[in-house]
This record gives C-alpha cells, sequence and structure tokens, in this order.
C-alpha cells in the first residue's frame, strides 16, 4: 500500500461514499480524465454528469446548424492510436450528434460509463482540512467525498439567458441553444425570432431560416464570420490522415492554438497588396479557421488586421444584396478575430432570402417579451418561437454554479469577486487538491479543445502520480505564484488585439455585472505546455506540496516560473 493510499485510509469518511478522485462532467474532458486515473493509476474515480449521457457541451448543444469550427480528423483525442485508427469521421467539421456518437464509443471502448453518475448535478464541494478531502453534495442529496476533487466542466456550458422583461408572459416556445431539447423542434411554417449573432446564432441562422415561415434575426453587434466549407471527407482522405496521425498530432501539440497547421511567416503589411489579396482569396475559398493563419500578425498588429477585417467586409457587402442590411452586418467595432471568429455555411447568403429579416437592436433595443412576440423600441415582431442564441457565462460560470468552498470554508465565489485567480489556470489558492482543468488562466478556449484538454488531464495525473510515489497528499497553489500568473495572463492578452474587442465573452463582458477580466491565457498552447513542463520539471514550482498527517512534510514551496 503507498503511503497516499495510507493516508487516504485515515481519514473521515462516515455517512459518504470514499473515493480517490471525483471529477464533474463528463465530456471530453470528464472522460479522458477517468480513463487516465482510473486506467493508468488505479485510482477509484466517479464522474458526476449533470447530463443523461456523456459530451458536456456537446451534450447540450443540439440546435439546428451545431458543429464544431475545429476539424474533426484533430478535433479529437489523440491518446489513444487505436482509437483513431478505429474512429472514422464522416464530415470536415462533425455536427453535434456525430460528435455525441464519437464520445459515446469512447466511453465504450475503454469501459468509462460504470463509473460515470449521470443526471447527478454537483450542488457543493467543500474542502476539509483535518480530514484532507472533498466533500461534495449533490442536487439529490448524495454525498460523496474524495482526496481530489477534478472539475471537468468545460469552459461554455453554463447558458446566458438575457433577463428581458414579460418572457414568462411569452404564449409561444423559447429555447436557449446551449439548453436545446434532445427532441427535434419544428420550425416548418413558425415565425422564428433569434437573439444573437455569436458562433451559435450564425450556425443555427440558415438552418432555421430553411424551415421557418419567417426569421427575425436580432442584432446587437455584428460579426465576421469566414464560410466553413464543410463537406465530406473522402475514404482517402480518411486514409491519408489515419496514415499521418502522429505527425498531425505532433503539429497540434506544438502550434501556438492546437490546429495542425502553419501560421504563415509573413507580415501582412510586407505581402504587396495583390498577393495579399490572393492570400485572403485562397484562404477564404478553403474556409476555416485557417483563414486566421493567412499572415503571421493578424491578432498582434492592427494594421496588419484591418487588412483582413477590409477583407471581410468586402465579403459582406458583395454577398448581401440589399446595401442597408450589408451595411448593419458590416462588422465596426472590433478587429477581426478578437472575438472568437464563428464559421458558417451560408450566413450571409441566408439574409438575401424573402423570409428572413434583420433588426438592429443597437439601434432599436428590445423593450420587452410581449405574449405574442418581441417589442422593440420601434415595433412589435408576433413571433411564434424564440431562439436565444446569447452565449454563456463562459469559463467561470460553470465553476461558480457549484459552491465550492476551499480552506475555512471561503466560496470560490468570494474568492474570485473581482475575476479568476488560478495559478497556470489548474489550481487556485485557497483550495488544495482542486483541479481546474481548463480553468480560467489556461489556453483553453483559445486552443483546440481537445489538445488543451489531454494537456491538462496528462499534466493532472502526472502530478497524482508524482504525489503518491513521493507520499504526498496534498497540492495547493501558491498564493504568490497565482498572483505572478494572472499578471502574465494580462501581459499575454495586452501583447495581443484581443482586448479591443469589448463585447467579448473571453472578457466577461456579455454577463451583465460579471467583472471585466481577460480570461484566457493567450500566451499560445505550446508555450504554455512548456511553462507547465517546466513547472513540473522544478518539482511542482509555484505549487506547495505536502502531507498533512506527517508534521515534517516533504515536498516544498516553489517559486514561480515565469
Ligand atoms: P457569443 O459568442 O457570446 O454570442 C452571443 C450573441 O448573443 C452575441 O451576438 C451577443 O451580442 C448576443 N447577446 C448576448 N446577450 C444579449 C442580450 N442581452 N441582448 C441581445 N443580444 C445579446 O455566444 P455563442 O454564439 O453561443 O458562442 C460562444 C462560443 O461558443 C463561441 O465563441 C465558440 O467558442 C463556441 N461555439 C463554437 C461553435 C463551433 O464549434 N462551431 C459553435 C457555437 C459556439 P454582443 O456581441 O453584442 O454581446
Amino acid at each position: 500500500m503507498s503511503s497516499t493510499q495510507a493516508s487516504i485510509d485515515r481519514t473521515s469518511t462516515a455517512g459518504s461514499e470514499h473515493l480517490d478522485a471525483i471529477v464533474i462532467g463528463a465530456g471530453f474532458a470528464g472522460l479522458y480524465q477517468l480513463h487516465s486515473l482510473r486506467d493508468r493509476l488505479g485510482l477509484k474515480v466517479r464522474v458526476l454528469e449533470a447530463g443523461s449521457g456523456v459530451g458536456g457541451t456537446w451534450y447540450w448543444n443540439r440546435y439546428p446548424g451545431a458543429r464544431c469550427d475545429s476539424e474533426s480528423y484533430y478535433y479529437s483525442f489523440s491518446f489513444s492510436d487505436e482509437l483513431q485508427q478505429e474512429w472514422g469521421w464522416s464530415e470536415r467539421y462533425p455536427e453535434h450528434g456525430e460528435i455525441r456518437r464519437y464520445l459515446n464509443f469512447v466511453a465504450d471502448k475503454f469501459d468509462l460509463r460504470r463509473d460515470i453518475q449521470f443526471d447527478t448535478r454537483v450542488r457543493s464541494a467543500s474542502f476539509d482540512e483535518a480530514a484532507n478531502l472533498w466533500h461534495v453534495v449533490t442536487e439529490g442529496g448524495t454525498r460523496l467525498s474524495a482526496q481530489f476533487l477534478i472539475t471537468a466542466v468545460g469552459c461554455l456550458s453554463s447558458a446566458n439567458i438575457p433577463k428581458i422583461a414579460g418572457l414568462e408572459s411569452f404564449r409561444g416556445q423559447w429555447y436557449h441553444t446551449g439548453r436545446w431539447p434532445q427532441e427535434d423542434v419544428d420550425f416548418t411554417g413558425k415565425r422564428v425570432g433569434l437573439i444573437g449573432t455569436g458562433s451559435t446564432g450564425i450556425q443555427a441562422t440558415p438552418v432555421i431560416a430553411a424551415k421557418a415561415a419567417h426569421l427575425t434575426v436580432f442584432q446587437r453587434t455584428a460579426n465576421y464570420s469566414i464560410p466553413a466549407r464543410n463537406g465530406p471527407v473522402s475514404p482517402e482522405e480518411q486514409r491519408e490522415i489515419k496514415a499521418n496521425y502522429a505527425a498531425i498530432r505532433e503539429q497540434a501539440r506544438n502550434s501556438p492554438n492546437g490546429h495542425p497547421f502553419d501560421i504563415s511567416p509573413v507580415s501582412a503589411l510586407e505581402a504587396p497588396p495583390d498577393e495579399r489579396l490572393a492570400r485572403y482569396e485562397a484562404a477564404w475559398e478553403r474556409g476555416g479557421l485557417r483563414f486566421r493563419a493567412a499572415f503571421k500578425d493578424l491578432l498582434t498588429n492592427k494594421a496588419a488586421n484591418d487588412t483582413a477585417s477590409d477583407f471581410i467586409r468586402a465579403k459582406i457587402r458583395g454577398i448581401v444584396k440589399d446595401p442597408a442590411v450589408a451595411e448593419m452586418l458590416t462588422p465596426k467595432d472590433h478587429p477581426f478575430a478578437t472575438k472568437r471568429p464563428p464559421i458558417d455555411s451560408e450566413y450571409f447568403e441566408t439574409f438575401n432570402r424573402d423570409n428572413v429579416t434583420l433588426v438592429d437592436i443597437k439601434a432599436s433595443p428590445i423593450v420587452e417579451i410581449t405574449p405574442d412576440g418581441i417589442r422593440t423600441k420601434d415595433a412589435e415582431i408576433p413571433l411564434d418561437i424564440i431562439v436565444f442564441a446569447t452565449g454563456f457565462d463562459a469559463m467561470t460560470g460553470p465553476l461558480l454554479a457549484v459552491d465550492i468552498r476551499g480552506r475555512d470554508g471561503i466560496a470560490l465565489r468570494d474568492s474570485w469577486s473581482a475575476g479568476p485567480r488560478t495559478y497556470l489556470g489548474l489550481q487556485v489558492a485557497g483550495f488544495p487538491n482542486l483541479f481546474t482543468i481548463t480553468g480560467p488562466g489556461s489556453p483553453s478556449v483559445l486552443t483546440n479543445m481537445p489538445v488543451a484538454i489531454e494537456q491538462h488531464v496528462d499534466w493532472i495525473s502526472r502530478c497524482i502520480r508524482h504525489m503518491r510515489d513521493q507520499g504526498l497528499t496534498r497540492i495547493e497553489a501558491d498564493a504568490a505564484a497565482a498572483e505572478a500568473w494572472v499578471a502574465h495572463v494580462n501581459d499575454a492578452a495586452n501583447a495581443t488585439l484581443l482586448p479591443l474587442a469589448n463585447s467579448s465573452w473571453y472578457l466577461g463582458a456579455n454577463v451583465p455585472g460579471k467583472p471585466r477580466v481577460f480570461m484566457p491565457y493567450a500566451g499560445g498552447m505550446a508555450n504554455y505546455a512548456m511553462i507547465c513542463e517546466k513547472v513540473a520539471a522544478k518539482g511542482y514550482e509555484g505549487f506547495i506540496l505536502s502531507d498533512p498527517a506527517v508534521p515534517e512534510a516533504r515536498g516544498g514551496r516553489g517559486a514561480m516560473v515565469g
């Protein structure tokens, strides 16, 4: 028996089931964390999941048109070659149902379901300092305890439903895209209002417009969007991808954003105008997020970015036939890609349809929802269905939805009242043995998520293995290291154009009252992974490791790595 095991057994677990680790969430992160801790380290693990099935964000996001904006062959797990050879993707950008089928396949292949408790929402988690364990209580009243608590709650899972007066009086149906019902919603012959023109609204608009009698899109901020150019993956492409997976994964891990493609070494300002245009045209034709890689400085140099922003604005004006509508759809208040760039299938083209109307709610704000529709400053629009594509309380929302209490009962909500403060996005000072997969302060949403998730899960699992090997039972971020990391996250964001988007969810600006703090780490995925490696190699520098049951704890307190 290892010393870690011995100390687990010493703890009081009366009245609740005891585990080595509790993982919250059964999306990409929770599934891999379970496999990693249970099947590689031999830990007793339980995953608690609010949904009735695996999938995380993909369990809930079933809205019409929902599909991934990263390409299927790399928006997937790399940890098992057998898995990536067995699974075949049918489309360039997988649709939500296909991603769920994939995650169910993963759950079955690695026999994960037996340790996942579905339909179980976690209400609270509190750290018991004397016993050195976490007590978790679910909405159903189940009590569990564990040495480690690992959140795999995703960054975009807490739905942001705007508080618009009168919603409760609406006689039709209303839905938030991130809480879409399991059964299809039939738009046939219906008058539909859609609020929000982020990635979600932009995906849903063409699909709803094709079915509805009339679609009214309520736009607050015009957005850039790049055509996805979705299509089937041919058998030859499948074979080629599978034969080259090692290199593809390696390239993704070593890139700044977790995508397996090179960013051009050329500045948009150095390229002669005709060459620049030709590159943008080629990138537009190819489609997808790779458009951002057309030049090296689109996210760091405003003048360089202007060339891309202007190119897309010209495309919008070229596609949308009514010049007044085109003008409304043309983004002016932020540079391209400073908000997560949506990719679309015929979004701008949809506004050429007779059954689609665009309402600029900055010019004519929504006043209230009435029993029959939406009333703006200038008109009442009768509706049968309202779709809120209004996004998420991103990154902190899913964590703060659980009442998490650390040392001395301090609430995470209070600890983060001025914005999230983490060390490496992995731990919070004052919350020992709590790991936050893709937490605020890590690259997470600025990268291809599976790459970010695998890096975190591998790092956490290695850290726990190290603790077991060394007889250490507690790890906690050092407060000074966390402060230094928060400052570094700010500096990294300020070295880019990203903070220029005032209404971005990266900044928490989409949720009224939320502290405006740039939450993800913009210093690049590969760079971030290197920092994490360095921290581990230096004996978990910036973390305090100990075994509270042993007075002279081994372990240590490290300095910050920048
Ligand atoms: P979002 O980017 O936050 O967009 C929400 C939209 O709703 C914005 O247009 C916003 O306007 C509007 N809005 C918010 N509150 C409003 C209010 N009170 N009144 C009127 N309009 C309001 O959310 P999202 O589109 O769901 O996308 C979030 C993220 O999820 C994406 O950036 C992406 O990372 C991810 N996602 C990915 C995919 C994919 O893989 N293809 C698909 C969907 C989403 P303002 O801009 O003015 O705030």
